[in-house]
């Protein structure tokens, strides 16, 4: 397939790299100067759409994603997917699918799981909105940059599943850390407290494969000094997506709102940029109930 590729950074990257790898003829285009090996570079996104089957996008953001649709969308040929890959509020990725289908083209929001690591080893999953037209015919670059997909309904249902999973992964991180300082306050062994926990109703994979206590569970981010990892401002980004959404749909989502916040905090007042989102439970273990 001939498909262009815009917005290189950490994730898109190595998604082109493996696509490239894998026998497909990609040109890419980034705002910052970057270089990936296979991929043939253009001098702006619109050159970079034109004449390619699949126009795959993984940006920063909804804003930065309605830009660069506006520049891609009139140059791309009738019947081509605009495929992305960023993680965006839902209305962003209805608006800009509304956008490419009044072009003649096949949109899909196609947010990934499985972070850096993930890209790079071809191991993401994607969770994919859109027609089963487009669904179809990008099944198989998922199958190369990633290991699942799950077609989860029409335009930005897939931002929709990947909000909805992230908020109960921030509510159950924060849970299991609380949890676990809760415990320590107790006098309840760590070890004994996992080998409780990991086979009883409050297991979760926060829990189970991620453990946020060092030395306990699997080999997490925890073992290394809570080096990301998934990064705690990404999950604020991905509570704060989930938090615009159930706004406009009227949803309620107490929990999903304490999260929010308690990232916000974290993130913002108490130096937990850069450290990875289990890096709660140093926090609640350093705090009483009046803090
Ligand atoms: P990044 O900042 O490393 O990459 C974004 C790239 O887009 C940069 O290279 C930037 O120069 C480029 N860009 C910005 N504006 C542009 C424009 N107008 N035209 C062309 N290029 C432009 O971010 P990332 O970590 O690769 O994340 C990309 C997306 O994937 C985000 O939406 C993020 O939420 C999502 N995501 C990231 C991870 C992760 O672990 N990093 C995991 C899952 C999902």
């Amino acid at each position: 397939m001939k498909i262009g590729f815009i917005g290189l950074g950490n994730m898109g990257a190595p998604m082109a790299a493996n696509l490239a790898k894998a026998g497909h003829s990609v040109t890419g285009y980034d705002m910052a100067e970057v270089s990936v090996e296979g991929v043939e570079m253009a001098p702006s996104a619109a050159q970079a759409a034109k004449g390619v089957e699949v126009v795959i996008t993984m940006l920063p953001n909804g804003d930065i994603l309605r830009k660069v649709a506006a520049e891609v969308i009139p140059a791309m040929d009738k019947g081509a997917v605009l495929l992305d890959c960023s993680t965006v509020d839902v209305q962003s990725a209805r608006d800009v699918a509304r956008q490419a289908e009044a072009a003649g083209l096949h949109a899909l929001d196609a947010p990934v799981s499985g972070g850096v690591g993930g890209a790079a080893a071809g191991t993401l999953t994607f969770m994919v909105g859109g027609s089963e037209e487009g669904f179809a015919i990008a099944r198989e670059l998922f199958d190369i940059m990633g290991q699942k997909a799950v077609h989860c309904g029409p335009s930005g249902n897939g931002q929709a599943a990947k909000i909805c999973n992230n908020m109960i992964l921030g509510v159950t991180m924060i849970a299991t850390c609380e949890a676990f300082a809760l415990a320590d306050k107790l006098g309840l062994d760590r070890q004994a407290m996992f080998d409780v926990v990991s086979t009883s109703s409050g297991y979760s994979w926060s829990m189970n494969a991620y453990c946020p206590a060092p030395g306990i569970g699997p080999v997490s981010p925890a073992d290394n000094d809570y080096q990301p990892g998934f990064a705690a401002e990404l999950m604020l980004k991905d509570l704060r997506l989930s938090q615009m959404a159930a706004e406009a749909a009227d949803a309620d989502t107490p929990m999903g709102r304490a999260a929010c916040d308690l990232y916000a905090r974290f993130v913002e007042e108490e130096g937990g940029k850069g450290r990875d989102f289990s890096a709660m439970l140093p926090r609640f273990e350093k705090r009483g109930r009046s803090a």
